[in-house]
This record gives structure tokens, C-alpha cells and sequence, in this order.
């Protein structure tokens, strides 16, 4: 798999991603918490990686200082995240169409996570932000990298 597209609910926001996709994170912090109802999950790609079928609905939000986040102004579908430092974006995969071949490795900012649900996976879990995350470490599932924890 080396593309990805996807929208927001009503359609007003539509894309496709190619690239070396980030495996998947979950992110457990109030911010996302907020903005999805329970938490995010998230792969990520370069910026000139996403190209826009639709921006129609497009607008971002700046949730801290240093970030912002990408949604549906007609539907409030949350899509991207996008820090100022660095050269990725996250995409949300709720808003992926069809299958994803990328595993979810690790789930962070558990000290903010909410205290109604358990994490049963065998992801990692990180209190903050946990290791290496702003790098591309993982890429597509190319079948050779076995020994990727
Ligand atoms: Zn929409
Ligand atoms: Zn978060």
C-alpha cells in the first residue's frame, strides 16, 4: 500500500495520500480527546504528500501553540494535524476509506488518557510523547521489517 484517500463525513474535504506512511498511533491526550469525543489515531506523510480532491469544507484550528488541526467546517469531521516544527502531517485514519495496511504500534500521552476504557492491544504505551515519533521510522508494511517493535 503506498496510497491512501479518504474524507470527512459530509464530503466537503476529500484526499489522497501517498508516500511512507508512519505507522498508526493512537493519541490519548486531552486535546485529541476533545476534538474526536475519544481518542485519535493517526498515521502520518509529508505535507506535499496529501493532495486535495476537495477543500471545499477545510479549515484549521489552532489547538496550542504549536499545532493546528485540520476539520470539516460543514460536517466537524477532524482529519489532520499538523505541528509547526517538522515535516509531517497527521492524518486521522477514522477518516480513511477501505482497508489500512499499517499496524498501530504504540499508544501515547496515557497521562491524559481518559479513565472509562482500557487499552487492550499489545501496542506500546507511553505516558507522553514517547520515542521517535516526528520520524518516519516505519514506512509501508513492506514485509522484510519483521523486527520493528
Ligand atoms: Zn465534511
Ligand atoms: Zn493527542
Amino acid at each position: 500500500m503506498n496510497l491512501l484517500s479518504g474524507s470527512c463525513m459530509c464530503g466537503s474535504v476529500r484526499y489522497e495520500a501517498c508516500g511512507k506512511f508512519r505507522n498508526i498511533i493512537g493519541c490519548h491526550c486531552t486535546d485529541c480527546r476533545k476534538s474526536s469525543g475519544h481518542y485519535t489515531a493517526a498515521t502520518s506523510v509529508r505535507p506535499e504528500d496529501i493532495k486535495f480532491l476537495d477543500s471545499a469544507g477545510l479549515a484549521w484550528y489552532r489547538s496550542s501553540a504549536s499545532a493546528q488541526r485540520g476539520f470539516c467546517r460543514e460536517c466537524g469531521s477532524t482529519l489532520f494535524w499538523k505541528p509547526d516544527i517538522g515535516d509531517r502531517v497527521s492524518i486521522f485514519v477514522g477518516t480513511v476509506d477501505g482497508a489500512i495496511d499499517l499496524p498501530l504500534s504504540a499508544h501515547i500521552y496515557l497521562v491524559e488518557k481518559g479513565t472509562y476504557y482500557e487499552i487492550s492491544d499489545h501496542a506500546a504505551q507511553y505516558l507522553t510523547a514517547g520515542a521517535d515519533l516526528s520520524v518516519d521510522n516505519c514506512g509501508l508494511q513492506s514485509g522484510s521489517d519483521s523486527s520493528a517493535s
